[in-house]
């Protein structure tokens, strides 16, 4: 099949974000990758799914985007990493895909996430896509790593309503080890969103091995309930469902022989979270 039939025949909307997608982007240009960035006219999108009960509260419609810079060891969506395998959609087509569910999503007390891959990766792309599904009357919520949170402006928070925070690791060097990146920025967003009194909810996802130190998660439950925004941490157990992706992309995954954490080890995780004051599922 040639790059532009693909497209033709890859619908926006996907059954499940597992779904693995490549290159449809690739006949775009570059400068028009440049002008969609700078202006967020048009957004790459790995697909949208509806009916999420998982990503925000009530039923969400999600917009899964396109490119991350980090690259975390269980990531199980590296087809997201490159912007380029998402599909070009320009905003106002977005809009319009919400702007279908809008009642139900009201009535479902939910709303859109932005998910990907990193949303901030296309910030001016999801700032207007948030700020008109706010003007909708929509909930908005964006799942982030918040290493690009100081793209957004205070008044671009304005428009989000929640924010996914995902806290990998305490340590610098685990960090680093983990996901390629420093979480400096990621901790910076999560304090200028205390301070703005925007909810958050963070996501810790639980690998046996690489996450589940006591002492990290012990810092983590610290500085999460020190912060006094975040109404909920989602203890996210590691799985092998984005193993396929690793394989079919040609990446190297490192972590074949990595169970999923036991019911005991969910329990403690949460726990920790709990001595803390905080909410943990
Ligand atoms: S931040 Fe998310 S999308 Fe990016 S590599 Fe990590 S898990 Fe994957």
């Amino acid at each position: 099949m040639t790059q532009q039939a693909q497209r033709q025949a890859t619908s926006i909307e996907a059954s499940s974000p597992y779904e693995l997608r490549v290159n449809l982007s690739s006949g775009t240009s570059e400068s028009a990758v440049k002008t969609a960035l700078t202006t967020g006219d048009v957004g790459f999108l790995h697909s949208f799914t509806t009916g999420s009960t998982v990503d925000g509260p009530g039923v969400r419609l999600v917009a899964w985007t396109a490119g991350c810079q980090w690259r975390c060891l269980y990531c199980h969506n590296p087809d997201t990493w490159n912007m380029m395998n998402g599909m070009p959609v320009t905003l106002d087509h977005a809009i319009e895909e919400v702007g279908k569910y809008r009642h139900g999503l009201k009535v479902m007390s939910g709303g859109i996430t932005l998910s990907g891959g990193e949303p901030l990766m296309q910030d001016r792309f999801a700032v207007k896509l948030l700020r008109a599904c706010k003007e909708m009357g929509v909930h908005t919520a964006i799942e982030t790593n918040g290493y690009l949170g100081s793209r957004l402006s205070d008044e671009d928070l304005n428009s989000i309503d929640l924010v996914l925070l995902g806290l990998k690791t305490w340590d610098r060097d685990r960090h680093q080890r983990l996901t390629g990146k420093d979480n400096a920025n990621t901790l910076e967003l999560a304090r200028r969103l205390a301070a703005h009194k925007i909810p958050i909810w963070v996501r810790f996802v639980l690998v046996p091995g690489l996450t589940d130190d006591p002492g990290d998660v012990a810092q983590i439950a610290n500085f999460a309930a020190r912060l006094g925004n975040v109404e909920r941490v989602e203890v996210l157990p590691f799985h092998q469902l984005g193993r396929f992706k690793w394989q079919r992309l040609g990446l190297d995954y490192t972590l074949n022989d990595v169970q999923s954490p036991s019911p005991e080890l969910i329990d403690w995780a949460c726990d920790v979270f709990r001595a803390e004051g905080l909410q943990a599922f």
